[in-house]
């Protein structure tokens, strides 16, 4: 039994089958997919264990089709990561289980239920804020000054945040603070309507068209590097505000990188201190950490008595040779 971060995280169960979960190109006996976030998708179309919601989000985001499949090795459960979001549990037929959490968040916030962390013998958890300073204020209070924000300023806003997840949740928060109009891209819009039919949430943003911003607009745009002129040539023009939505926000680079007038901790991760609650829960025998400050969470679970290992990608262990 072993688990490597190779192309993807490859458990492999006492009898040579291996779980190949999240690779770019899975190769494994039995493919995993976590969530439709392009470093977790695979490349080309396959079939995956994957919520049918994964499956859907996924093949409007990739080259060919994602198809979701069942697995009796292989059980779901919610990571309240994004919509469709899994942790993979696997059980060895030695009965060793184990627990591949892919990115994670144990808050329940909008559409999505926290992750409930299970009993697992290995536990492989995300580690993108595992260092003591990410530390995020509470979620209603995060969401409180957001919606404060949102209903003091009155020129046009733009919201930034990620295409798939933070985009949604801001729409909803445009809605609820009372925004006269809540527009986004056609790329944003195109992940919206899975999550529509799947869950059953309306989100309320129509198409941008390049038309003038106004006075109560919020605009919810995709957060990618090469916008940022556009964005700030809409910003003058338009006398709009601009902010900026991530746990990264925690950090005062965040708002000077990305240029915003404004930015808030909104993350759709656990932070330091939920990645040590959830892993005191799961109480595991080992744990690898990956992605992120892994080393770093691993060195503060091994001071609380966990044996805890970092996974570096393709380090091979004695165990091959
Ligand atoms: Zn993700």
């Amino acid at each position: 039994m072993t688990v490597q971060y190779r192309d993807g995280i490859d458990i492999e169960l006492s009898d040579g089958t291996r779980i190949v979960c999240d690779a770019d190109e899975p190769d494994g006996d039995v493919t995993a997919v976590s969530h439709a976030h392009g470093d977790h998708l695979p490349a080309d179309g396959t079939t995956a264990v994957c919520s049918e919601l994964t499956a859907a989000i996924g093949t409007s985001r990739m080259d060919g089709t994602l198809r979701s499949a069942s697995e009796p090795r292989v059980e779901l459960r919610p990571a309240g990561h994004v919509a469709g979001s899994q942790a993979i549990l696997v059980e060895d037929p030695d009965g060793t289980r184990y627990c591949y959490t892919g990115d994670v968040s144990v808050r329940s916030r909008h559409y999505l239920d926290g992750f409930e962390p299970p009993d697992a013998d290995v536990l492989v958890v995300e580690a993108t804020y595992g260092k003591p300073e990410y530390r995020f204020p509470p979620h209603a209070e995060v969401v409180a000054e957001i919606l404060d924000w949102l209903r003091e300023t009155e020129q046009p806003v733009l919201l930034l945040g990620y295409a798939f997840g933070r985009a949604q949740k801001l729409q909803l928060l445009a809605e609820r603070a009372g925004r006269a109009r809540v527009l986004t891209t056609e790329g944003v819009l195109r992940i919206n309507e899975p999550i529509e039919q799947a869950l059953g949430v309306t989100f309320p943003a129509e198409a941008f068209d390049d038309t003038d911003l106004r006075p109560g607009d919020a605009l919810v745009l995709p957060m990618t590097s090469g916008r940022i002129d556009w964005v700030d040539r809409l910003a003058s023009e338009s006398g709009a505000v601009t902010a900026g939505f991530s746990g990264w926000a925690i950090d005062d680079s965040f708002r000077f990188r990305g240029d915003f007038d404004v930015t808030f901790p909104l993350s759709d991760h656990c932070d330091f201190t939920e990645l040590l609650e959830l892993v005191e829960t799961v109480d595991p025998e080992r744990v690898y950490t990956q992605h992120g400050f892994a080393e770093e969470l691993a060195t503060a679970l091994t001071t609380r008595g966990f044996d805890a290992t970092a996974l570096k990608q393709n380090q091979t262990s004695l165990r091959q040779f």
